[in-house]
């Protein structure tokens, strides 16, 4: 192809992308939160036989951007509350579409300088704002599900390394039995990840927690006691309902004592250790040998984007290399990312987040996670002070749990009125067998006036309840 060609056929497209995405970002901030359309009318815009031959690229795009406005959600939107969301900051949106037109296949050094050394800085720049040991392994994922696998792929191979067994080369066959134990408020992906080790979850210790969701320490003394032999700790800071933490200085002492590996899920609670005022909740956290964090929730960059922390790097790396004749890998210090994260070829995605934390900076970020936080608890305020309205958690992060009634119908109901009120939306979950709204506050844009607008559309939605049951008992 003449060079003179190849900006002219990508010119239009991407003219017309950004004429798109420009619209679809002016109307994100007021349009309908929830997605309105469902899979038959998305298949009845858009499925079609696989076209025998090709269709105008830009027809194409127009297609796509079309359906949108139905069929995508407003996840990103900032009054989305449900599960731990965040938003994709301007520059960390700008960074991503660069990623993208770069094309970098960011596995190793050689294809690409620039996404190792921001990958490098980005690695080293966490590790100063969430204050842990800087010698650290860091691997940039897709997200808080990869970066468990990755880190507890190093426990594994960590404490049976101890244990004098390889298991990169002879797998888990005879291998010494590797005890694992968790909270029962362990995210359902830490359990994943155990499963794709080769681990299971049948053999997994469960250790009670108290009202809030915190691991009890006492009890894991107890459990910690009475195992002997290779073990791994799964500790939480930021529980995905309440937003509590872990008394994590209790649990590292323990599991110290014991020799146990500990990792932490910190897929948004981690960020706390940014804030002057919350990262007294992560106290003790850095006692931990691994780490499992999300940058696409809190930091507010696009998915996907996780990052693993593992304190030995030695087993990080022994864990997660690969080596191959055909690779160029480097001997001096460029960092080849295979060298620490499951995937071989793979997406720049440490880009954006160096991109956001340059431009956020540490005060930024403490000021980013502060806000969440304060809305959390202007949701809180404003909700309690409705009769018949209780909040079931402390609010010590971004999660608030809502409860209407005292009534676990009422409760859904109101869930799903909220949702078709598309004001704002905010899902459900069941806490101490209670039904109960979640309402996650993750996105840079949320202001109080998102918050008065939604807790406004939650009261609203409660009195329609209310008032079609009173017309219903009464007929
Ligand atoms: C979101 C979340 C995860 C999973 O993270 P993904 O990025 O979706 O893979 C794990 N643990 C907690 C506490 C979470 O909130």
């Amino acid at each position: 192809m003449s060079t003179s060609l190849f900006a002219p056929l990508f010119d239009p497209l991407l003219d017309r992308a950004h004429a798109h995405a420009s619209g679809f970002l002016r109307d994100l901030p007021q349009r309908f939160v929830g997605a309105r359309a469902g899979r038959d009318e998305m298949l009845a815009a858009l499925d079609a036989p696989l076209p025998p031959r090709g269709e105008d690229p830009a027809a194409v795009i127009d297609l796509l951007a079309r359906h949108a406005e139905r069929g995508a959600s407003a996840c990103a939107s900032p009054r989305y509350f449900g599960f731990v969301i965040g938003g994709a900051l301007p520059v960390a949106l700008a960074a991503d579409w660069l990623v993208s037109t770069w094309d970098q296949n960011a596995g190793i050094h050689v294809i690409s300088p620039i996404a190792a050394a921001m990958e490098e800085i980005a690695a080293r720049w966490l590790l100063e704002l969430f204050d842990l040991p800087r010698e650290s392994g860091v691997g940039f994922v897709t997200g808080c599900q990869m970066a468990h696998f990755t880190c507890l792929a190093a426990a594994r191979h960590g404490v049976l390394r101890r244990a004098g067994w390889d298991v990169e080369a002879d797998g888990l066959f005879g291998a010494p039995r590797i005890h694992v134990v968790a909270s029962e408020e362990a995210h359902v992906t830490a359990d994943v990840a155990l499963r794709y080790l080769g681990l299971g979850t049948r053999s997994l210790v469960h250790v009670p927690a108290d009202e809030q969701g915190r691991m009890r320490a006492d009890r894991l003394r107890e459990v910690l006691a009475t195992l002997q032999g290779p073990t791994i700790v799964c500790a939480q800071a930021g529980n995905v309902n309440t937003g509590a933490f872990d008394p994590l200085r209790e649990i590292g002492e323990a599991a110290r004592a014991h020799g146990a590996w500990l990792h932490v899920d910190g897929a948004f609670g981690l960020w706390a250790r940014a804030s002057a005022d919350r990262r007294v909740l992560a106290d003790g956290i850095e006692l931990a040998d691994s780490w499992a964090t999300d940058a696409h929730k809190w930091l507010n960059v696009p998915y996907d984007s996780g990052v693993a922390i593992v304190r030995h790097a030695q087993d990080h790396r022994d864990a997660m290399t690969s080596a191959a004749a055909y690779l160029i890998q480097t001997r001096g210090a460029e960092r080849d990312a295979v060298d620490w994260v499951p995937e071989f070829s793979r997406r720049a995605r440490g880009i954006p987040v160096y991109a956001t934390l340059r431009a956020l900076g540490r005060d930024g970020v403490a000021d980013l996670v502060d806000r969440c936080c304060a809305r959390a608890r202007q949701f809180a305020q404003l909700l309690a002070a409705q009769p018949g309205v209780r909040i079931l958690n402390d609010v010590v992060l971004n999660q608030v749990l809502v409860r209407f009634g005292d009534d676990d119908a009422l409760t859904r109901e109101v869930i799903e009125g909220v949702q078709r009120d598309g004001t704002c939306w905010a899902s459900g979950t069941t806490w101490h067998s209670l039904a109960a709204m979640r309402i996650s506050v993750s996105n840079w844009a949320t202001s109080e006036a998102d918050v008065v607008a939604s807790a406004a559309a939650m009261v609203r939605v409660l009195g329609r309840v209310l008032g079609s049951q009173g017309d219903a008992e009464s007929t």
